[in-house]
């Protein structure tokens, strides 16, 4: 029997260790909705853990996050065996991933751009939560050199077999750094020491460079109805919200408070960089304007299952 592990988290955004849990869920509920999951084999892994299928909302800053840490038994169950793995390669060869990729890196040429840089020049950037370096594709290029490191060793040894450095651990990553970008794409959901990477990757980036993040944004009006659906035992509205695979429910919010934490200065968001994009905007003053606006609407909007990209530079 799988006992599992029952350490205690602190909140990942504000380093409280005060919440009290707000979603449940059965196997069922969260197997309905995700069909890569099979029932049977989820179950297996979560003999005597089913109980801890739930999320809990931080009294200090409202963040969502699992509270109790999985083992890495149970997590390799569900990553190695539950989930379909080449159904998930198979994604990489979607045209929308592709366009989300191609965004981000024009996003970051933008920002660089409107900091000043005309060229690339020994420009370094690492994707960390490199996944099957299909961002490293994207970027790599005369000028720029690129390098990955992601924890899940299956992805990894495709990526190896590419053209593409792959750090094997974190001293490697240390050795190619400081660099001038570190992007992680869907990474921080999945942490669940936040703190201990997030400090990595700020030694990782140079005084100045870029820290790009993107994470689902969950505003508060969409939790409440996935609450309501989880009650009357329906399936969770998206197959996002699982206490196992994302152990932290960012929304713009709690990812603006993470950066403070680290001492990174905002600097746009990709929905506000496509304007910059469309305008050829060369001003940062006038895309403070745009993240204004955003700031606003993200207090008066519920949004569900979008991604927020972060783009803030390592304060000097
Ligand atoms: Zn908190």
């Amino acid at each position: 029997m799988n006992l599992g592990n029952s350490n205690m988290r602190d909140c990942p955004v504000c380093g409280v260790t005060d919440a009290s849990m707000v979603m449940k869920f059965t196997p069922e509920q969260l197997c309905k909705i995700n069909s890569s999951y099979s029932l049977e084999k989820f179950k297996r892994a979560l003999v005597g853990l089913e109980n801890r299928l739930y999320y809990s909302r931080c009294h200090n800053c409202g963040m969502i996050y699992c509270e109790k840490t999985w083992d890495k038994v149970t997590l390799n169950m569900i990553y190695d065996d539950v989930i379909d793995h080449s159904s998930s390669k198979d994604k990489i060869s979607l045209v929308n991933k592709r366009l989300s990729l191609a965004s981000m890196w024009l996003n970051i040429l933008r920002v660089e751009k409107l900091f000043g840089r005309q060229k690339l020049d020994n420009f370094k950037i690492i994707d960390f939560g490199c996944g099957w370096g299909d961002l490293l594709d994207m970027v790599d290029g005369y000028g720029v050199s690129v390098m990955g490191y992601d924890e899940d060793s299956a992805k990894t040894e495709s990526s190896v077999n590419s053209k593409h450095s792959i750090a094997a651990n974190i001293a490697e990553l240390k050795l190619f750094g400081p660099v001038d970008v570190v992007v992680m794409n869907s990474v921080l959901e999945h942490l669940q020491d936040v703190d201990k990477h997030m400090k990595t990757v700020k030694q990782l980036i140079k005084p100045d460079g870029l820290f790009v993040f993107a994470v689902t944004d969950y505003r508060a009006g969409f939790i409440k109805k996935n609450i309501r659906k989880l009650n009357k035992n329906c399936p969770a509205l998206t197959k996002n919200l699982n206490p196992i695979e994302h152990v932290n429910i960012y929304n713009y919010n709690s990812a603006m408070a993470s950066l403070e934490r680290y001492a990174f200065d905002f600097v746009a968001t990709g929905n506000v960089l496509r304007i910059a994009n469309c305008f050829n905007l060369k001003n940062m003053s006038v895309v403070r304007i745009f993240n204004a606006l955003e700031r606003l609407s993200a207090k008066l909007l519920t949004r569900k299952e979008m991604y927020i990209t972060v783009f803030a530079k390592n304060r000097k």
